[in-house]
């Protein structure tokens, strides 16, 4: 379709970023486009399979698209963060990174019991980052709804990692 074959255009291919071997798929020429910015968000939200109370977006540009997705559909905005970003109290997991560890940290206290939350990140890689940020969510008693990503990188393990849960992607990337 044509928005699919307009992100594929714009997002910039960056070899051995940040470290050797790996792809970076760069964003930024995408965000700076206005038509496409605009579409994509519109169409994010438009596929989200229900009722959403809070867009849940991981730091940093998942904020990016998760906040017009959350005014989009009317929804509040959540941002999950970085170690140590956020004044307390907050809920946090840590989690494993290829070489290393993270950690994501939210407000518990801006997470009803029983809020439909909505997942929205920028690139679904291993999956590690999205894995964590529903286990919180669900930890401080969220319903995760959906995952919505503006690309899904096809050849690593992101989506077995997110097993059972409705993730959406505009774009695969093989
Ligand atoms: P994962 O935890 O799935 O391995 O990695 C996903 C996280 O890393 C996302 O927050 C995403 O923003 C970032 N990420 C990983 N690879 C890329 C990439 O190629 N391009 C961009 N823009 N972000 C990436």
């Amino acid at each position: 379709e044509a928005l699919v074959a307009r992100i594929d255009e714009l997002v910039r291919d960056v070899p051995d970023y940040p470290t050797a071997g790996v792809v970076f798929k760069d964003i930024t020429p995408l965000l700076a486009d206005g038509a496409a910015f605009q579409a994509v968000v519109k169409e994010m939200a438009a596929r989200v399979p229900g009722p959403v109370d809070l867009v849940a977006g991981m730091e940093a540009r998942g904020f990016i698209l998760a906040a017009p997705v959350a005014l989009e559909l009317g929804a509040g905005f959540l941002p999950v963060r970085k170690a140590g970003k956020l004044p307390g109290p907050t809920a946090r997991r840590d989690y494993e990174l290829e070489y290393g560890a993270a950690t994501v940290e939210l407000h518990p206290f801006t997470v009803p019991k029983g809020a439909r939350v909505l997942v929205v990140d920028d690139v679904l890689a291993t999956g590690g980052t999205a894995a964590a940020t529903v286990e919180l969510l669900e930890e401080c008693g969220a319903e995760v709804v959906g995952l919505s990503f503006l690309m899904d990188l096809t050849f690593l393990p992101g989506r077995s990692r997110l097993a059972g849960r409705p993730v959406d992607a505009l774009l695969e990337v093989g």
